[in-house]
């Protein structure tokens, strides 16, 4: 049976190896622009954003739109099909700042006339006027952090926003024609109960969101919510709690058709985040801005985290490439086998034999088969990817299949 299913196997690659080539001829590029200010520092948050002033937020989009000039003439061969500006948070920016950086992107790049432009957003700077620019500027798709649709948890995380703000926010976007549009939210914020995930999830689906992000909290040192637990000011929910709060969630949005994609995200068909798949599918990105990550040609590296070192390496129309890395083909492997099975598709087989030269299912005959026994992974046609059973216990399949 397994041979039987190896050698069908092998014909699929033959075929995805012609149509994998054909795809890398168009050299397609993610572009993330970071937008590194906020209005407040939230309590949970270790982000590299910070509080400035109009004039300080629009004298660093003239520099971001400098980098991006100079930057492209390096790109001249990629089509850009998704452009992803996050923070921090953009809308924050002054009036118009937003469809400048889209407009000298459009300009300096080649982006694709389909490309998914996603900005992310704040309820409650998430202005009419705001929508309009985004219209013009052809974004797409909106990511609008609610977090919890509760005022005293939103309050308790030190969310500047209010349930009905983002009611507004969304009911505003709809009207201006946004359709695809995220919710993202967090699980296991301290006092946090089921009922009220079940609430906002609830609100969500009347709502029609095509897609939902669900992040479990992440307690990160020297935040104020670390502190806050630590003096024993609130708690967490139990670990078991957390957990099904998950496993509700996951199942709740399945029920709704909004369907898990990604471990921690939830699509409608044809939904999915095509940027945020990249991330996960080892596909490459050009990160543009503050501390933004690119990816590219095997290669790792993130801009200054610092402004002033930023802006004088803008006016010298050098941008120091930091951290970095080179990412050796053993680490592409690990790194395409955790992030390929943290998705529903999971990894896909021709994919891997042709970057990698050699046949997952051949190499780990063994593993694979014994997680296929207990239920933790299946194949079918050309993609391995985690059961239920499996995705509560990824950690494990990734190690038999890394190790
Ligand atoms: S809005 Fe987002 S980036 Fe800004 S402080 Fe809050 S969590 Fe951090």
């Amino acid at each position: 049976m397994y041979n039987l299913f190896v050698n069908s196997y092998k014909k699929i690659v033959e075929k995805q190896q012609q149509s994998t080539k054909n795809v890398q001829q168009k050299e397609l590029l993610g572009i993330y622009v970071h937008i590194p200010f906020c209005e407040k520092k939230c309590d949970y948050c270790d982000f590299i954003s910070f509080c400035k002033n109009d004039e300080y937020k629009s004298k660093y989009v003239n520099a971001l739109l400098k980098e991006i000039s100079f930057t492209s003439s390096s790109y001249k061969n990629y089509v850009i099909d998704t452009i992803f500006i996050g923070g921090g948070t953009p809308t924050c920016l002054p009036n118009g700042e937003i469809f400048k950086i889209i407009s000298q992107i459009k300009k300096c790049f080649n982006v694709s006339k389909n490309a998914e432009i996603t900005v992310e957003c704040n309820p409650n700077s998430l202005t009419s006027e705001k929508l309009d620019e985004f219209k013009i500027a052809n974004v797409n798709r909106l990511s609008v952090g609610l977090q919890a649709y509760n005022n005293r948890l939103l309050k308790l995380i030190g969310r500047l926003h209010t349930k009905k703000q983002f009611d507004k926010a969304i009911n505003l976007a709809k009207q201006k024609g946004f359709q695809n549009i995220n919710a993202d939210l967090i699980l296991g914020i301290p006092t946090q109960k089921m009922h009220h995930i079940k609430k906002e999830l609830r609100h969500l689906i009347k709502l029609k969101l095509p897609h939902i992000s669900a992040y479990g909290l992440i307690v990160e040192e020297n935040t104020k919510l670390c502190q806050n637990l630590n003096k024993g000011i609130y708690k967490l929910p139990s670990e078991e709690l957390q957990v099904k709060m998950y496993d509700f969630t996951k199942e709740y949005l399945k029920k709704h058709g909004v369907e898990m994609y990604e471990v921690s995200n939830f699509a409608k068909q044809g939904y999915e985040s095509k940027h945020n798949l990249k991330y996960w599918t080892d596909n490459e990105y050009l990160g543009l801005g503050l501390t933004s990550s690119s990816y590219i040609n095997s290669t790792r590296w993130k801009n200054t985290d610092n402004f002033e070192n930023y802006f004088k390496q803008i006016e010298l129309k050098t941008l120091e490439k930091c951290e970095l890395e080179h990412v050796d083909v053993n680490s592409q492997i690990e790194e395409c086998v955790m992030l390929g099975l943290r998705t529903k598709n999971g990894i896909s087989l021709s994919a891997f034999e042709s970057k990698f030269g050699f046949d997952l299912l051949t190499k780990k005959k063994t593993e694979i088969k014994t997680l296929i026994d207990n239920n933790l992974i299946k194949i079918k046609g050309d993609n391995l990817f985690c059961t239920d059973q499996g995705f509560k216990l990824l950690n494990q399949v990734i190690l038999a299949l890394i190790d």
